[in-house]
């Protein structure tokens, strides 16, 4: 067990040679804006038909804010989407709690699945309206406590010149 290496990188997510990329989804699973249209957009419709499939057998309800699944990466260079879903500023979801578990469950995730690298985005720093400082420091945290078997690299991926700077400055 080990603690991940941190890379911090600006570019398209969906393009990421990693075995896992992490997906912020929403509770649905079955698409939106954002990362999450983007990386369906490159997987193609197979990840939509596994979308759905894990949907309607594990979460009926949708899938819970912070927690974490995984599927396959359709068209896209990785081999797994971990779809998880960040808290949401808007309604009411500012428990830092919720964004931390976001992290370390993806992560625990990817790890059982025996994945090697990980590459996540500023979770809930888009339309979910947190401050991306606020993510890169829970984002960076979480990493840096975490405990892996198999994941032993995690790749932030930026898609703006100013959260890549967050996330350094985090990172110190
Ligand atoms: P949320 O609803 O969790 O806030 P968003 O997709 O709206 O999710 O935004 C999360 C972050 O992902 C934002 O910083 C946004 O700029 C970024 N993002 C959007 N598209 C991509 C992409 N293709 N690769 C990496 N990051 C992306």
């Amino acid at each position: 067990m080990a603690t991940p290496r941190i890379e911090i990188t600006l570019g398209d997510i969906t393009t990421e040679d990693v075995d896992a990329v992490v997906n912020a989804a929403n509770s649905s699973l079955l698409g939106g804006g954002g990362v999450d249209g983007a990386i369906h957009a490159a997987a193609g419709p197979d990840l939509l038909a596994e979308c759905r499939r894990v949907r309607a057998s594990d979460y009926p309800d949708g899938l819970p804010t912070g927690r974490a699944v995984i599927t396959g990466a359709g068209r896209m260079p990785a081999r797994h989407v971990v779809h998880t879903v960040g808290p949401n500023r808007h309604v009411g979801q500012t428990d830092p709690a919720l964004l931390e578990s976001c992290f370390r469950e993806s992560l625990r995730v990817a790890d059982e699945a025996g994945c090697r690298s990980v590459a996540f985005p500023a979770i809930s720093a888009g339309v979910y309206g947190w401050n991306v400082h606020e993510v890169a420091r829970i984002a960076v945290r979480t990493v840096q406590t975490a405990s892996c078997e198999n994941v032993d690299l995690v790749r932030f991926v930026l898609f703006d010149k100013r959260s890549e700077d967050a996330f350094q400055l985090a990172l110190g």
